[in-house]
């Protein structure tokens, strides 16, 4: 990238230099998790090693300190996203959590009978399965927004899935599948409208582009720190305070309380309420470092090599005789999935294992979205900020060689 030292950022990464079936690893599976740099493993070893305590409940030195940093990384996430305040962060651990706690307490209190909630064509199993079983719970009915052959959304039936009956709208902010990126701003707008309020999955783009939560101006956003350099097991639900404030509790434990007695208990306020239990503290701690090093290469420097690098693997991949680029979005981001003519998307995911590099075949937890462009897989290779024009090269000579073994 133009931007970008890339040998000090691979540098960054120990986990990039080694040989992988006998030839240097190419990593182009980011958006199943990204890697992390030395600086989150750091910071993970080094609570470990100092400060390790439970949160919230000592009045010892460790317990202060391992709560102070936990709370520490609830106002670094607030920074990064822009949100208002700390307790509009609650952690969770990824996208499938974040998503199934608003669907279980929002969805369970405002849902019912007859009532819609509307998702899109393009999401992920973890934005599909939870809104299934809160509509069959709640007697509810799941509508989709379509998506095209391009693979964006049939913004042109928006207006028309949004009705009186409509509690929820959720919508991935860029489609793991596909890589399409979805107008967020104008879908808020345009749900407001109707008094319907958004929820966005931000799995896949965090790690790619800057994302200021009061200017999308949504009511939810879902993170997941294992696909923006951070540790697995952590992620992050966001959401209005005063959305947040009148959820009902979700999981019942320790810290989400005031007082028990046998008979009642007084629930505890804001972020609390909502983490149950003794929370991923290092998890949290790490997620703090990723976006740490984020900030510390630039957002904007970021931005900008992971769309050249997108441009320059969609112009590689089309050079190759037989290969077939799925979704053609205008706006697209960090993935790339395609089909060769005559060969099953795993056995060329075998084939370019074999040369080292490393690649997703298969349905990307989006059957749906699959299905509706007829196939059941593709091979899909991701991006991310440590990745070069010659990862890219090297997968297209991998393809050169899947064509020759199949030919
Ligand atoms: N949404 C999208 C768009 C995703 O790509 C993923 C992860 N593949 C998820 C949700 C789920 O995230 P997690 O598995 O980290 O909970």
């Amino acid at each position: 990238g133009a931007n970008l030292d890339m040998a000090r950022i691979r540098a960054d990464f120990p986990i990039l230099h080694q040989e992988v079936r006998g030839r240097p690893l190419v990593y182009l599976d980011s958006a199943a998790t990204t890697q992390k740099p030395q600086a989150v493993i750091d910071a993970l070893v080094r609570y470990y090693t100092h400060d390790n305590a439970n949160v919230h409940r000592g009045v010892h030195a460790l317990s202060e300190r391992a709560t102070h940093a936990y709370e520490g990384a609830r106002e670094r996430v607030r920074k990064f996203i822009n949100a208002r305040e700390a307790k509009e962060i609650i952690f969770v651990r990824g996208c499938t959590e974040a998503i199934n706690l608003v669907a279980q307490t929002y969805g369970r209190s405002r849902v019912g009978p007859g009532d819609e909630v509307l998702i899109t064509g393009m999401e992920h199993h973890s934005d599909i399965v939870p809104w299934q079983m809160l509509c069959q719970h709640a007697g509810a009915t799941l509508k989709v927004v379509p998506v095209d052959e391009r693979g964006e959304l049939r913004l042109d039936l928006l207006d028309s899935l949004l009705t009186e009956r409509t509690r929820l709208f959720a919508v991935t902010h860029v489609s793991n599948a596909l890589g399409t990126v979805n107008p967020i701003r104008e879908l808020v707008r345009r749900a407001h409208a109707r008094g319907v309020p958004v929820l966005v999955d931000g799995a896949q783009a965090m790690q790619h582009f800057r994302v200021d939560v009061r200017e999308l101006d949504c009511d939810f956003y879902t993170l997941s720190g294992h696909k923006m350099f951070g540790p697995t097991g952590i992620g992050v639900l966001y959401g209005k305070a005063e959305v947040l404030e009148t959820l009902p509790p979700w999981q019942g434990g320790g810290d989400m309380i005031l007082s028990v007695t046998l008979d009642k208990t007084v629930y505890n306020r804001l972020p609390y309420r909502l983490e149950a239990g003794t929370p991923d503290i290092s998890g949290a701690i790490g997620l703090a470092a990723a976006l740490d090093y984020l900030d510390s290469v630039g957002r904007d420097a970021i931005a900008a090599h992971d769309q050249e690098l997108l441009e320059y693997g969609t112009q590689a991949l089309e050079s190759v005789p037989g290969l077939r680029i799925m979704g053609k979005a205008k706006e697209r981001s960090g993935v790339l999935s395609f089909l060769m003519e005559d060969v099953h998307a795993h056995d060329v995911g075998t084939i370019l294992d074999r040369e080292g590099v490393a690649i997703r075949a298969g349905h990307h937890c989006a059957q749906p979205l699959l299905a509706c462009f007829g196939v059941a897989a593709t091979v899909r290779a991701s991006l991310a900020l440590y990745n070069t024009r010659e990862d890219i090269d090297a997968l297209v000579r991998g393809l050169h060689k899947v064509r020759e073994v199949f030919a």
